[in-house]
């Protein structure tokens, strides 16, 4: 081989956004055929936006909204920022471009009702915590999040352990979810993320969110396809949102991979590494490092944590799914070269 024309590749990828690890990376991605996309922060824009929050019955939304924000505010997951306020809303563009359409459901309400429903002083600045005071915070990853709020009342105190996370993961706790687990379906058949937040041992109410698709994402998996890979959608996000952000870009239903919790993802590419395959990765998360190490070929979202970009051969600058096909392209372009 010519080292020459594999740096002109390299090169070349840095002009289109692809940062390589090294040039002999690029022979992997001539061999592979099968290609793993996380869901959130890299096929959807992983900034999610809070659409409802729906109360138990003899629950107050506002309650729920305000001590779930608080213990969200120490954690960093799209979800987290999201019901913590620190995240911007939905621009009407992305609203219909989300996975979803806008249907019947009262879950799929448009994110600027969540002021007119919920008596919390939400502004630009986001959620007024003040009166809260989060200790022992824990972030348990795919699953939720919880810490003790206190919250002062007139100089009395009052402190409650507070959780916030799926479903599974509540229940798992001996938390009663039975008076939240219809609108948590009903919001998950729509294609949104719901989770519960709790406390005392009784589920509070729920929390749905919405994460559009990115614009380009519908174009790099049909790309991908045409350079002969066959995409597969990962998520831990349920399977009700996972099949409609599958919809949306154009991916077999069977070739969904939801609810996987986070030390599971490397097993579900060595699984089809065994079944035959030369598996790339794309993917953003702390929870997508693992295998992203363990993939043929791991892609990393130049916007996604450092932890992916360092397990990753190749970073794709601009966060952009777009730049995946991009750069199997140029290197199989690059060893045309070669030989
Ligand atoms: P993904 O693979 O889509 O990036 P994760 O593995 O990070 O998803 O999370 C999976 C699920 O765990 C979420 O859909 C949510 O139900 C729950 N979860 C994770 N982090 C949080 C959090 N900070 N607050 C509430 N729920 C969370
Ligand atoms: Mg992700």
């Amino acid at each position: 081989a010519t080292p020459t024309a594999l740096l002109v590749g390299t090169g070349r990828g840095a002009q289109l956004g692809v940062l390589i690890k090294g040039p002999e990376i690029l022979e992997e991605t001539r061999r592979v055929d099968t290609v793993v996309l996380d869901k959130t922060g890299t096929v959807t824009a992983g900034r999610m936006a809070l659409v409802d929050v729906v109360a138990a019955p003899g629950e107050d939304a506002a309650e729920v909204h305000r001590l779930a924000a608080a213990v969200e505010s120490l954690a960093e997951h799209p979800i987290a920022r999201a019901v913590a306020g620190l995240d911007r809303r939905l621009t009407d563009e992305e609203e219909t471009a989300s996975p979803t359409p806008q249907g019947a459901s009262r879950h799929s309400s448009p994110a600027a009702s969540v002021r007119d429903q919920v008596d919390v002083p939400v502004g630009a600045d986001g959620v007024a915590i003040g009166a809260d005071e989060v200790r022992e915070f824990r972030a348990d990853a795919g699953r939720g999040v919880s810490g003790v709020v206190r919250t002062a009342h007139s100089g009395v105190g009052l402190a409650r352990r507070v959780l916030v996370g799926r479903l599974g993961w509540l229940d798992e706790q001996g938390v009663r979810t039975q008076d939240v687990a219809d609108t948590v379906a009903a919001a998950e058949a729509d294609g949104a993320t719901a989770v519960v937040a709790a406390w005392d041992g009784r589920a509070r109410g729920v929390l749905v969110l919405r994460d559009p698709v990115k614009p380009t994402s519908a174009d790099a998996v049909r790309e991908l396809r045409e350079l002969g890979l066959r995409p597969v959608l990962l998520t831990g996000d349920n399977r009700g949102a996972a099949l409609a952000t599958a919809r949306t870009v154009g991916i077999a239903e069977d070739d969904v991979i939801a609810q996987v919790l986070p030390d599971e993802k490397v097993a579900v590419v060595e699984r089809l590494q065994t079944g035959g395959a030369r598996v790339a990765m794309v993917g953003d998360g702390v929870n997508d490092a693992a295998a992203l190490a363990t993939a043929d070929l791991g892609l990393a979202m130049g916007t996604g944590t450092d932890v992916a970009i360092e397990a990753a051969d190749l970073t794709l600058v601009r966060g952009d799914l777009a730049s995946a096909p991009q750069a199997i392209r140029l290197s199989r372009r690059t060893l045309r070269v070669i030989r």
